[in-house]
């Protein structure tokens, strides 16, 4: 077991990426990187975690931040629970812990929003504390350099895949060893196409020799996707604007967005002007429909969004929506799709 340890940190010391959370001991910037990294690749997260890093240096900057503003930050990133759970976060280490970030496992793993995964890369990467980390890539890398055919998803699975990290991790040197199989996973063990003619490893790795690299890992569920039907009327009058902020635990909670009208199939817009839950909201007949947009379809990771944009004028103040000015729109963080449909519109750049 010593081989693997030993040459993937090896490996990693010679192939590493430049990256602006490499060799900080901070564990606010460790785990500010870590939360922005799940489910996001690293290209798309860099920018953010710059962002989050210049405008909150320090944890109490966050914590002290309005959460809208701390949503617009987020804005593009998706997974918007994220964001909420670290402004919490901020605010209970600030309350609890007198802005000192914990410093045992146990504390850390308590913090809203982190899992065993994340609880492990803090623990090690800031205070070398020895928790090996099992995330998507040391899932693929471990599966295949051992042939492990066990599904990831299952709880017999994630137990195995735990205490073979455990066992393979050099307790004195984890914080190198877990960035190293990580950034290996990313880097070399690749989801698809992985360089295995050129691999450290191919002499050893199970998974090349038997010719299953790409069986490895194995799932036994399959995501259930659900598919919804979103029609967003976008009231106007003049040049103001009215939106709603989304307020249940559904996606895209605290973000803002239009009047939205959910319904079970694809309408077509005269059906959906009539629903009576507009009526309760604009008391006047006749609405101006001023635009219909094309049908965006937006991918989620378990719901396919159908949505279609209906531009409306009207002189009444829809009731209970926020007003904006046109000017003042971009103050707002809205969901990408909305973002992309107001792009498309040349009402935002
Ligand atoms: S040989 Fe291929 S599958 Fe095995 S560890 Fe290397 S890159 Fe991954």
């Amino acid at each position: 077991m010593d081989f693997f340890a030993k040459k993937i940190i090896k490996w990693f010391k010679t192939n590493q990426r430049n990256l602006p959370w490499r060799g900080i001991k901070d564990p606010y910037k460790i785990w500010l990187s870590e939360i922005i990294l799940q489910q996001t690749q690293v290209n798309q997260g860099l920018s953010y975690y710059l962002k989050f890093v210049k405008n909150y240096p320090k944890v109490k900057d966050l914590a002290n931040a309005p959460v809208d503003e701390v949503m617009k930050h987020w804005q593009g990133l998706g997974y918007y629970s994220r964001a909420r759970n670290l402004h919490e976060t901020a605010k209970n280490i600030v309350i609890k812990y007198k802005g000192v970030f914990p410093k045992t496992y146990v504390e850390i793993r308590e913090l809203k929003g982190v899992g065993d995964y994340t609880a492990a890369a803090i623990a090690s990467l800031a205070y070398d504390l020895p928790h090996a980390v099992v995330d998507g890539n040391v899932y693929r890398v471990l599966s295949r350099v051992f042939g492990v055919k066990l599904p990831i998803d299952s709880g017999e699975g994630k137990k195995y895949f735990q205490e073979l990290a455990n066992e393979l991790l050099p307790k004195k040197e984890a914080a190198i060893y877990n960035q190293a199989i990580m950034e290996f996973g990313a880097l070399y063990c690749r989801p698809v196409n992985p360089d295995c003619e050129n691999c450290i490893f191919n002499s050893k790795c199970v998974a090349f020799a038997r010719q299953i690299v790409n069986e490895l890992p194995f799932k036994s569920k399959k995501i259930k996707v659900t598919d919804r039907y979103f029609n967003y009327i976008l009231f106007t009058t003049g040049q103001l604007f009215f939106i709603n902020k989304r307020l249940t635990k559904d996606i895209w909670q605290d973000l803002y967005e239009f009047y939205l009208i959910e319904t079970d199939r694809r309408q077509k817009p005269l059906e959906v002007l009539k629903v009576k839950e507009l009526k309760n909201i604009i008391k006047q007949k006749g609405f101006n429909i001023e635009k219909v947009s094309k049908e965006y379809k937006h991918v989620l990771s378990h719901q396919h969004l159908y949505t279609t944009f209906y531009r409306v004028r009207t002189k009444q103040v829809p009731k209970g929506m926020i007003k904006v000015k046109l000017s003042e729109i971009n103050k707002y963080a809205f969901p990408r799709l909305i973002e992309k449909y107001l792009k498309d519109e040349n009402i935002i750049e």
